[in-house]
């Protein structure tokens, strides 16, 4: 390599490629350490920045070193590179990474170098480099959206276009060059630079392209934080059941709705009789999976409208839109009998279970979400007191005392 001051700009920029793809190697090892469901994915991109880089420190060094064949090793190391970005996005999706394919490719890559080893031969070798580093950039930007989806069926299509843009455009440019390469060899290898047939474009597309891909694996780590982030935020970590806050949410969204569209919103408070002596009898874990099996069956039995959601302890919300009082009473009962005609089994015995609940429904007039769950609430009190494993319904003008400032119902907890 020349002196730092007689740099030739190609030999500047492949410098600063080699730095750049040492910091982000850093990074994603700093990753690793601190996300520990991503280590896996983020060491893997790590390896993925730090073979470009060892790449680029090769073709940088080309020129020094004599009989040996630099161009092979930085082509090597460039489909390594690629190869390990794409086995990351398969790790972090929690596939199996394909990895019979990826020694396949590695070996027709090492066959392509020695078969067409000779400088004669460089047009033939460049070819098939850039043919196969084009057909893993696209699997990388297929998968890269598979990825986003798996994480999110509905992410936002722009975003998953966004991200795997830099790999479909390293690979349309990459099978450019392989086209071009055959066309007009003389275009791109250069007998006076034999060091430099990278060429000070071909250096720039390489370094922009590989931190562009770089930054695309960093928006599918955000985008996967961000989600379990929220989801944390909306879901009940024990049965999966969107949570309080979820439900609020949901209720705000479609009180809006009903009252623009007239039609009735009801809520049904179910709350699971003496769950204290499951607890007791059978041990706390014995609790839990009858809590996880009640929301399955709940939610099972939902309709794609309806939201259930897990409101507290052994208390489940379910959110009926465009539902009257008549058809919320006749879920209601379904639900209960469900419960009673479904064997909770925990070890080698039956826990009987069952339910009571509560249903209210709005279809008029000004909406207050507390006062419906309040309603829901002060009628499954109701079918407590009256015996349980039973459903109450709201009295009609149950809303409007709920209110605050009306006369009596008050909702039974905080
Ligand atoms: P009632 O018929 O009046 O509703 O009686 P209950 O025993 O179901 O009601 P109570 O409020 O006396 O007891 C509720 C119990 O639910 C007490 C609490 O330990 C248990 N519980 C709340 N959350 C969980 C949980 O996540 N897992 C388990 N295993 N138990 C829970
Ligand atoms: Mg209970
Ligand atoms: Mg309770």
């Amino acid at each position: 390599m020349a002196s730092l001051e007689n740099l030739s700009a190609v030999h500047a920029t492949l410098l600063v490629g080699i730095l750049l793809e040492c910091f982000v190697a850093l990074g994603w090892l700093l990753a690793a350490g601190l996300l520990l469901p991503m280590r896996r994915a983020s060491l893997h991109w790590a390896g993925f920045a730090f073979l470009q880089g060892a790449a680029f420190f090769v073709y940088l060094n080309s020129g020094n070193w004599a009989g040996f064949p630099a161009h092979a090793a930085a082509n090597m190391l460039l489909v390594a590179a690629l190869v390990l970005q794409v086995r990351g996005l398969q790790r972090a999706m929690g596939r199996p990474p394909t990895d019979s394919l990826f020694i396949a490719l590695l070996f027709c890559a090492g066959v392509v170098q020695v078969v067409w080893l000779t400088h004669e031969q460089s047009a033939w070798r460049m070819a098939a480099i850039s043919a196969l580093a084009s057909g893993i950039s696209a699997w990388t930007g297929a998968t890269m959206l598979r990825c986003i989806r798996h994480e999110d069926a509905r992410a936002p299509r722009l975003l998953a276009l966004l991200l795997s843009a830099p790999s479909v455009i390293g690979s349309a440019l990459f099978a450019m060059r392989a086209l071009l390469v055959l066309q007009a060899p003389e275009r791109i290898i250069r007998d006076d630079r034999l060091d430099q047939s990278i060429g000070m474009l071909g250096a720039l597309l390489w370094l922009f392209l590989s931190l562009g891909m770089a930054l695309a694996l960093v928006g599918v780590v955000l985008y996967r934080l961000q989600r379990k982030l929220s989801q944390a935020a909306t879901q009940d970590a024990l049965t999966g059941l969107p949570n309080r806050r979820a439900a609020d949410d949901f209720l705000a969204h479609e009180a809006l709705r009903a009252q623009r569209q007239g039609t009735p919103l009801s809520a049904l408070m179910i709350d699971i009789d003496f769950f204290k002596k499951v607890n007791d009898q059978h041990g706390h874990a014995a609790g839990d999976h009858v809590l996880q099996t009640l929301a399955r069956l709940l939610q099972e039995r939902a309709r794609a409208t309806d939201l259930v959601a897990r409101w507290g302890g052994e208390e489940f919300l379910v959110l009926l839109p465009d539902t009257s009082p008549a058809g919320a009473r006749e879920v209601a009962e379904q639900l209960r009998l469900a419960v009673q005609n479904t064997p909770f089994c925990w070890q080698q015995s039956t826990v009987p279970v069952t339910v009571s609940a509560g249903a209210a429904t709005w279809t008029s007039g000004p909406f207050h979400a507390n006062a419906l769950i309040a309603s829901a609430d002060s009628a499954l009190y109701q079918a407590k007191n009256s015996g349980r494993n039973r459903v109450c319904v709201a009295a009609d003008n149950a809303l409007h005392l709920a209110l605050p400032g009306g006369r009596s119902v008050e909702p039974r907890r905080a």
